[in-house]
């Protein structure tokens, strides 16, 4: 069987440029069942995971059916977490670089002015977190009017924290004639509810989570002095470039060490062992999971058994202990 190209879906040639440029050779087995429906401005339900390749599944068609000339957003993605909301940002402008697809990350604790500046420019795509969206659109700074796709990424997420009355706002304040993608990893009671009351006859697209790109797991070690480690950890992180990285240290002072040393050169991380509070452990590891942070440091006795999907990169610091 010959495989699918990305050549096959009669693309714009400034898209097939920047795929070929991000070196997606073909597509996934989300982007197979997506894009060519997507391009049909169809609404489409996907249940898929992280790691799938879902974000180009959607992108890719989005930047392909913008109307570069259009000032207006054409195009609303919300995603749950900062961390993700600009995952997404540069993954649409990546795809949309040649199109010169302008794409706008909204999102809160993060200046309102600067992105209402933003959004005074001409804007293709807005990708953003449902509290920070709603208030864009009270105040008029993001304008809905031609809004013709919508995309709910990682909803399950998104039921998880309590955004769905948000969600249900924002699709209200949307023109009905628009293309709507729902993505969710599972499909609870409440997202069908979403879907049903929300969505045209969506096609349903379900993807095993045995085809994730990411499941292969790439291991390499390093041997350094202990003196040398620190600068180390920081050169790896500087290549890598996690989006959600947890390192491990044998001891509580280890952690605490690694965790004010890269605090000192502004890294967004925080820390968890067995000598804090009960309270501050859930409290971080919980902001971990929102993304609200890139690098967790942790002993793995206080680690032990976490489970989180989006983990990108674990460094043993030290060797672990048998
Ligand atoms: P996602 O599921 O959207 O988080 O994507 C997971 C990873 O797969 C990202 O690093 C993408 O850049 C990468 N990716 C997406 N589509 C493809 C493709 N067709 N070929 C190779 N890698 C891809």
């Amino acid at each position: 069987m010959t495989k699918v190209n990305f050549k096959n879906y009669k693309l714009n040639s400034e898209i097939l440029k920047a795929i070929d440029i991000l070196n997606f050779k073909s597509p996934t087995n989300v982007q197979e069942q997506v894009i060519p429906v997507a391009l049909e401005n169809k609404d489409i339900l996907v249940k898929s995971q992280t790691g799938s390749g879902k974000t180009a599944a959607f992108a890719i068609p989005i930047c392909e059916l913008v109307d570069w000339d259009e000032n207006k957003p054409q195009a609303l993605i919300l995603a749950p977490t900062r961390e993700l909301a600009i995952q997404v940002k540069e993954d649409v402008f990546n795809i949309g670089r040649f199109k010169r697809i302008k794409v706008s990350a909204l999102y809160g604790k993060s200046s309102f002015a600067a992105q209402e500046k933003e959004l005074k420019q001409k804007t293709h795509v807005a990708v953003g977190t449902p509290g920070r969206v709603i208030d864009h659109i009270k105040q008029g700074t993001l304008i809905t009017e031609n809004i013709k796709y919508l995309v709910i990424d990682e909803a399950d997420e998104m039921l998880n924290m309590g955004f769905i009355e948000q969600i249900e706002t924002i699709i209200r304040g949307l023109p009905k004639e628009r293309v709507t993608m729902l993505l969710s990893a599972t499909m609870p009671k409440d997202i069908e509810i979403l879907c049903n009351k929300y969505m045209k006859d969506p096609s349903k697209i379900e993807i095993q989570s045995k085809t994730l790109t990411v499941d292969k797991i790439q291991q390499d070690g390093y041997k350094v002095e202990e003196t040398g480690k620190l600068n180390l950890l920081k050169d790896i992180t500087i290549i890598e470039n996690p989006d959600s990285c947890v390192i491990f240290c044998n001891t509580q002072e280890k952690v605490d060490t690694v965790c004010s040393e890269l605090n000192k050169s502004k890294y967004p991380c925080d820390k968890i062992h067995g000598g804090m509070e009960q309270d501050d452990r859930i409290k971080v590891m919980s902001n971990f999971k929102k993304g609200y942070f890139r690098y967790l440091i942790a002993t793995d006795v206080a680690a032990r058994g976490i489970d989180i999907d989006n983990i990108t990169h674990v460094i043993n610091y030290d060797v672990p202990k048998g």
